[in-house]
């Protein structure tokens, strides 16, 4: 759209991410002649979710069978999986181990084990001498622990880069440094930060931490706010000599939508432990006070006392406990959890940090739990693209075109 005040285009995709080119792509091979234009707020891709996370491709053992997430997890890993030996990416096949860091968390193996079956997913359940084999480095609380094979690592900047190659190849016209701040839905018209507008026929709003804002803008999903978590990590001294053979994972609190702290190891080895779900006052709010707006900081205050005083969901303990993560001794001891062998000194500061676009519904005072879509007028806007995501992206693109795209 360089250089022209006024743009007009059958497709505007609001946001760059993966949700934003999956899309993209998933639109092109039913429109081969429509013009689609992604449109990304930063001078680079990836500098929110989709450069900022683990990078981990989840099996889908986690997710009640009917949800999303569960539904397109092991399609979605097993599409990028092909997608990154088809280009020749990088992809670390080592599997996940998950080990109850409680004793009373051992019951939670049975329902992972449970869902893995409902969901397809290859799970087996290992005895504490078939651990220490498997993972000598983990601790099991209980001794036992559940063996996911299929769980893979890949490198989400590779991704990007690619996925935004094919883009250019499917004559998608991807324009970064562009934001759009203004929406008239009446005129379907579009005005970015330099005053050029686009006029569209159909908006998709696909903004990851700033989806609410735009949906608001099209006058729905009022009762829904995004309220953000901060991910942190640190890199493992690869001095400590620590051995990792799969990733390790605890036994999350299935009522709250993270997994816990949990070690990650890169597709060019460098070992992660993280990230943390600590209550953020920003959108993008990734270091000191950077990010953050005292309106949003007002609202998010507010959502979150809320959630404290009502409890829903664990959230009391959730925020206690991830709060103290911020100290590195409290980080420390919840690795420890998993792998003992871990101390303070091996934890290496790194910049790696994500902000999870989490959503909360204001009316019910609940987080939601799964990927949501909604329509507007002469728009469709992804909601809540948590982990997931990610992983689930190819398949999920896939299925709002189906089903929220009339083409
Ligand atoms: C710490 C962390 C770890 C994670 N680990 C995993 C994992 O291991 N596996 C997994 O499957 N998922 C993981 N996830 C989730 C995954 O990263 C996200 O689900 C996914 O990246 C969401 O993609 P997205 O395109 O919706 O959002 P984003 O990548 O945030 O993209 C949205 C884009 O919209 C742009 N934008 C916003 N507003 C505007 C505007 N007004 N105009 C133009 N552009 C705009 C932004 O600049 C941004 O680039 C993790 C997330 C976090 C935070």
């Amino acid at each position: 759209m360089g250089g022209r005040r006024v743009v007009k285009v059958d497709y505007l995709i609001i946001g760059g991410g993966v949700i934003g080119l999956t899309l993209a792509l998933a639109l092109r091979t039913r429109l081969p002649s429509a013009t689609i234009t992604v449109v990304e707020a930063e001078p680079v891709l990836g500098a929110h979710g989709s450069g900022r996370n683990s990078g981990v491709l989840h099996s889908g053992i986690y997710y009640p069978p009917e949800s999303l997430k569960a539904r397109m997890c092991a399609s979605g890993a097993a599409a990028m999986r092909d997608y990154c030996r088809s280009r020749n990416l990088p992809l670390l096949p080592l599997g996940k181990v998950l080990v109850p860091t409680r004793t009373e968390d051992d019951l939670q193996l049975d329902l992972l084990a449970s869902r893995a079956g409902q969901n397809g997913v290859d799970a087996r359940m290992l005895t504490a001498e078939e651990l220490a084999a498997e993972e000598p480095a983990a601790r099991s609380a209980s001794g036992r622990a559940l063996l996911v094979p299929v769980t893979a690592v890949c490198s989400p900047h590779a991704v990007m880069r690619s996925l935004a190659q094919d883009c250019t190849a499917q004559q998608i016209e991807l324009c970064m440094g562009w934001r759009a701040v203004r929406f008239e839905p009446a005129e379907r018209r579009v005005t970015n930060n330099a005053g050029v507008i686009a006029k569209y026929r159909l908006l998709i709003n696909a903004a990851g931490l700033h989806a609410d804002t735009v949906a608001h803008a099209f006058g729905i999903a009022k009762n829904l706010h995004i309220l953000p978590f901060k991910g942190l990590y640190w890199k493992l001294d690869p001095v400590a000599g620590i051995r990792l053979n799969h990733l390790v994972y605890p036994v999350p609190d299935l009522r709250m939508p993270f997994l816990g702290v949990h070690t990650t190891t890169a597709t060019d080895g460098a070992v992660y432990l993280g990230p943390t779900a600590i209550p953020a006052f920003g959108r993008e709010n990734y270091k000191g006070l950077a990010g953050v707006r005292a309106s949003d900081a007002i609202r998010i205050l507010g959502a979150s006392a809320s959630q404290f005083v009502r409890n829903t969901n664990g959230f009391r303990r959730l925020a206690m406990v991830e709060t103290g993560k911020l100290f590195k001794r409290r980080f420390a001891t919840a690795v420890q959890r998993l792998v003992p062998a871990v101390r303070p000194e091996h934890l290496l500061p790194c910049n790696k940090i994500g902000m999870r676009a989490q959503l909360y519904d204001s009316a019910s005072g609940r987080l939601v739990n799964d990927f949501l879509v909604e329509k507007g007028p002469a728009s469709v806007h992804v909601l809540n693209t948590i982990s997931p995501a990610w992983t689930c992206s190819m398949p999920f693109a896939k299925f709002v075109c189906d089903s929220y795209i009339e083409t």
